[in-house]
């Protein structure tokens, strides 16, 4: 969403600066040919008075019948004498001596006196008339020499109050400049008016470099206001002035600022929703995942709970007997035997009764750790109730069983449990029985087991007892 944001913008703005450029270019464009009539126009009119001051035909009646055709662009129409004095202004005529011999425009003529040609001036405060204007001037030449100059006088508001009525932008600046880099007259916010004497555009830019094209693009910052700016500029060579048409991208990039802005807002909310959503899917994902973890651990203890006896940490009655029973099948598709061990201590109420249940405890926990050492990993060992425990053998024969049930019997015998009422000595009765190839059911064993646990008692106690085996088909009463 973010790429397709980004590069819509981005493209967008590329569009919006490219038809930016060719407004400009129109502009300049147009004002290149309203400068250019203007600059025609003045030139008649110049001509047409020169031939009456050379003819000296009622000059004053012709300058006011240009000045009525004109007047309203035409600040003054003057003459100046070949000693740069000023002969006649039809302003009214000063009281002292009027010397113009130090303006460009009348030097241009009197130090080129062979040239005849139109010239237009940087802006000047006139001397008589006492407002900014522009000089567009001609020599009058007379019996083959320097006669003096003629002057028609343009404020340069002339040219401003045109520009102002076009739509460049409130930030856009429209310039007529001369290709000596001087401002010829000026539309834009920024108030320069006090500034046409000194100003001088930057050397660098393109548009007064003779060497660079008579026409084409500028961008940068304006050296007249600090403002950065895009235009395009056309320079009328013959004339020695360049229109300049500068737009700002305040102005012509304010209504896609303003998208933008929309764009940029749309998506920010559209990731913060999303990024909300994501995280309430976490937070949901997470609790869910954390409580089923719970719940697992939950279960397993209550397995374990289930299937471990808590005093001795030998299998519970249900967890053996499933043992077993999965021992048998495994005997019975192996045909292998299995042998059932049935273990009860003698007379351990007497423990009880003498030293205390406690210690009575002590004593069955260290009972299970005496036999769990002689057992291999696979045997399984269960506390079958009260003092009562059961040890499955598998893939053990009756001699085998026997040899293991012997061994427990002596190390419980030798065994001295150390208690808090000091070392206590116990013994074990144990009774055995085996099935061959899995051929019984575990109750069946059990029953076997017992009687062979029975007949350890009856025989003595302190030791083992084997059932007699008995076949399949004569099961126990
Ligand atoms: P016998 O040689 O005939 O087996 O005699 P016995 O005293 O061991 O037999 P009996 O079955 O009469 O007594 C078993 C005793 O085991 C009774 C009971 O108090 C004790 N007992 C059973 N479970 C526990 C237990 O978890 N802790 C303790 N301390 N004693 C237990
Ligand atoms: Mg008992
Ligand atoms: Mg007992």
């Amino acid at each position: 969403m973010w790429a397709f944001v980004l590069s819509e913008i981005r493209h967008e703005r590329e569009l919006v600066i490219g038809a930016a450029r060719n407004d400009a270019m129109n502009l300049a464009t147009a004002f290149e040919a309203h400068v250019q009539s203007t600059i025609r126009l003045m030139d008649i009119v110049l001509l047409d008075m020169r031939e009456d001051v050379l003819e000296n035909a009622d000059f004053e009646r012709h300058v006011r019948e240009e000045l009525q055709a004109y007047g309203s662009f035409v600040a003054q129409l003057a003459v100046i004498d070949k000693d740069g004095q000023l002969a006649f202004s039809n302003l009214a005529s000063p009281v002292k001596p009027v010397d113009l011999s130090d303006r460009e425009h009348f030097r241009v003529h009197r130090d080129n006196p062979q040239e005849d040609r139109l010239f237009i001036s940087k802006p000047v405060l006139g001397r008589v008339s006492k407002q900014w204007t522009i000089q567009f001037t001609r020599p009058i030449h007379q019996d083959g020499g320097f006669a003096g100059v003629l002057v028609l006088s343009v404020p340069t508001s002339f040219f401003a109050d045109y520009y102002q009525q076009i739509d460049v932008g409130a930030n856009g600046t429209i310039a007529l400049l001369g290709t000596d880099r001087s401002l010829r007259a000026i539309a834009s916010g920024t108030p320069i008016a006090g500034r046409f004497g000194r100003f001088k555009v930057p050397a660098d830019r393109p548009y007064v470099d003779p060497d660079a094209p008579a026409r084409g693009y500028y961008e940068g910052v304006s050296s007249l206001d600090g403002e950065y700016r895009l235009g395009a500029y056309r320079r009328l060579t013959a004339a020695g002035v360049v229109v300049l048409v500068m737009l700002s991208p305040k102005d012509f990039m304010a209504a896609h600022e303003e998208r933008k802005e929309v764009l940029l807002a749309s998506a920010g909310v559209i990731s913060l929703l999303l990024f909300a959503v994501a995280v309430l899917v976490f937070v949901l994902s997470s609790r869910y995942f954390q409580s089923t973890a719970r719940l697992r651990q939950a279960h397993d203890q209550l397995a374990q709970f289930a299937n471990t006896d808590m005093l001795t940490g030998v299998s519970s009655r249900r967890a053996f007997l499933d043992g077993l029973d999965a021992e048998l099948a495994r005997a019975r598709r192996h045909g292998e035997c299995l042998s059932l061990l049935m273990l009860d201590i003698d007379h351990f109420k007497r423990v009880n009764d003498v030293h205390g249940h406690p210690v009575g405890d002590v004593v069955l926990k260290q009972f299970t750790i005496i036999c769990a050492a002689l057992l291999r990993g696979h045997d399984l060992f269960g506390r079958i109730g009260g003092e009562e425990f059961a040890i499955a053998l598998p893939n053990t024969d009756v001699e085998g069983a026997r040899c293991v049930a012997e061994k427990i019997r002596q190390a419980i015998a030798q065994a001295h449990v150390a208690t808090t009422a000091g070392e206590i000595s116990i013994t074990v009765s144990i009774g055995l029985a085996c099935t061959e190839g899995g051929q019984h059911d575990a109750d069946y064993l059990i029953v076997q087991a017992d009687r062979a646990l029975y007949q350890a008692k009856h025989g003595g106690r302190d030791q083992v007892h084997a059932a007699a085996p008995r076949p399949l088909e004569s099961p126990p009463s």
